[in-house]
């Protein structure tokens, strides 16, 4: 009988531990894998609907109601104005000579007062006098600057021409003036009346929209000045010079309409929506930082990696118990025999391995028998091959009757078995093998009706230092084969 090479038990059982612990690991980490790619394509798309609904339609709609509120002011400024061009009192009055200035100024004070305008204004071309609602202010001339708008207004074609007016002191007050032109009945220019009204219902929508979604608002000139803005607005006050803008201002400043973003403070996007207020010739800017709805589409993101890695870790976890129990199964499947339950010859090696360790730190000595049934193929012949497995199981039992715990049986092959003895000598190992031997040709098997009565031949060999199993095993073996030849039913050793 020839030894197989020995297998390097130990390093394959910590090469198979090292492939569990590596199923495991890429289970989990294909899973982590697959759940962070669809959190973070959802996480886009997410960000990128929320981003287009606040740069396509709330910034817009913003814009647009402001817009809208302008022109109601604009438009309402205009009506007034033009009912006062065309009030025939005002110019029946001028035509008349301008007799009564009272008379005119009384109905300047009346449509400021009923409209609710910030000032009401008519002057004569004739006599150049500036009538307002408390009397004659002055005299327009034009070499004063101040007076500009008057020489304007009465050469333009258009009926009337709005000018907006910033309070420099307090920017946030806006003042739009209408100036209408005068005729007489022939169409011939006369003067130039008109209203000032104090736009501070936009000023209050500004202020809503900032206080309540904290969206910036504010209005620039051609330029980028700022001319017009909320209550809480900070920073420069031209639109280069203001954070993160610098690369957008051009943008804004050369197109009707744009809506683009920015990186604002700490790193938050900034959504900008900017659109041309033709009547003034400024800028409307809308914008808004990040929103909630972003940071909450973050938080999901964050949510969902976080469950994704619980997940992970627990079905890594539970995968890598599988494989283990299921490995576990396998290599008991592979490490016993299933006829007779000996140790295969698969795990001897690391079992012997764990025995000389044991054997070299307690300096004890350690034997090995090698047994072989006698005649077995004919068992197997006369009383076929069932009886024949009875009888290596019954062997096997007869062995483990005469052997302590820690020795270990295995079925090297077919008949033979190999029986590892710890802490035992040469002379015991023989004494252990003739008392199976013996024990084994005192028993009858009794396969139904048939009765067989076997023997076994035993090889019994010591370990010697240095030497390897193959070497010791062969050494039992040439001794089993030695008792076979003297006659079979006998113990020799090595
Ligand atoms: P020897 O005394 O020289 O050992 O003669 P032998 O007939 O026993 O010869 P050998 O040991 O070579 O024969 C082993 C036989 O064991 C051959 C094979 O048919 C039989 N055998 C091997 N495995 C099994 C098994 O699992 N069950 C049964 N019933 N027979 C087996
Ligand atoms: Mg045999």
């Amino acid at each position: 009988m020839a030894c197989g090479h020995p297998t390097d038990f130990g390093n394959n059982q910590s090469m198979l531990a090292q492939k569990k612990l590596f199923s495991a690991i890429a289970l989990a980490g294909v899973l982590v894998l697959g759940f962070i790619a669809t959190s973070v394509i959802s996480y886009f798309l997410a960000q990128d609907s929320v981003s287009n609904r606040i740069a396509r339609e709330t910034l817009p709609l913003t814009s647009d109601n402001i817009y809208s509120e302008i022109e109601q002011d604009l438009l309402r400024s205009v009506l007034i104005s033009s009912l006062m061009a065309h009030d025939t009192l005002l110019r029946d009055w001028t035509l008349a000579g301008e007799a009564d200035p009272a008379q005119i100024v009384r109905y300047l004070k009346e449509i400021q007062r009923k409209h609710e305008t910030t000032t009401a204004f008519y002057v004569s071309d004739q006599t150049r006098n500036y009538y307002h609602a408390d009397g004659v202010l002055k005299q327009v001339a034009a070499d004063d600057d101040q007076d500009a708008w008057y020489f304007r207004a009465r050469n333009m074609n258009a009926p009337y021409e709005i000018n907006v007016d910033t309070d420099t002191a307090d920017p946030s007050r806006l003042t739009i003036f209408v100036n209408y032109r005068v005729t007489d009945y022939q169409d011939r220019f006369i003067g130039v009346t008109g209203i000032g009204l104090s736009v501070n219902a936009v000023a209050r929508l500004i202020a809503s929209y900032q206080n309540r979604y904290g969206r910036e608002i504010y209005l620039t000139d051609r330029e980028g000045h700022v001319t017009l803005r909320g209550p809480g607005f900070e920073g420069p006050e031209t639109l280069r010079e203001r954070h993160g803008m610098q690369g957008i201002a051009t943008t804004i400043l050369t197109n009707p309409s744009a809506s683009v973003s920015y990186e604002g403070h700490n790193g938050r996007q900034v959504y900008v929506n900017s659109r041309l207020i033709p009547e003034f010739d400024w800028y409307l800017i809308v914008q808004q930082a990040q929103s909630s709805a972003e940071a909450r589409v973050l938080g999901a993101l964050l949510i969902n990696i976080a469950v994704a890695l619980a997940i992970a870790a627990v079905v890594g976890v539970i995968g890598w118990f599988s494989v283990r129990n299921y490995q576990a199964g396998l290599e008991q499947m592979a490490g016993t025999d299933a006829l007779t339950g000996c140790t295969t010859r698969r795990v001897f090696e690391a079992i012997f391995n764990q025995a000389l360790k044991n054997a070299l730190r307690n300096d004890v000595p350690l034997s090995l028998l090698a047994i072989d049934i006698d005649r077995f193929k004919q068992i197997n012949d006369q009383h076929g091959h069932a009886a024949g497995d009875l009888v290596l199981h019954t062997l096997t039992d007869i062995v483990r009757s005469h052997l302590r715990d820690n020795d270990t049986v295995c079925r090297w092959g077919g008949d033979e078995f190999l029986i590892l003895l710890g802490d035992c000598t040469l002379a015991n190992a023989v004494l252990v093998a003739d008392t199976i031997r013996a024990d084994v040709a005192r028993h009858t098997i009794r396969p139904g009706e048939d009765a067989i009565d076997c023997t076994i031949s035993v090889g019994a060999a010591e370990y010697q230092k240095g030497e390897e199993l193959r070497s010791l095993v062969a050494r039992a073996d040439l001794a089993m084969y030695t008792a076979k030849r003297e006659g079979r039913d006998q113990v020799a050793n090595a």
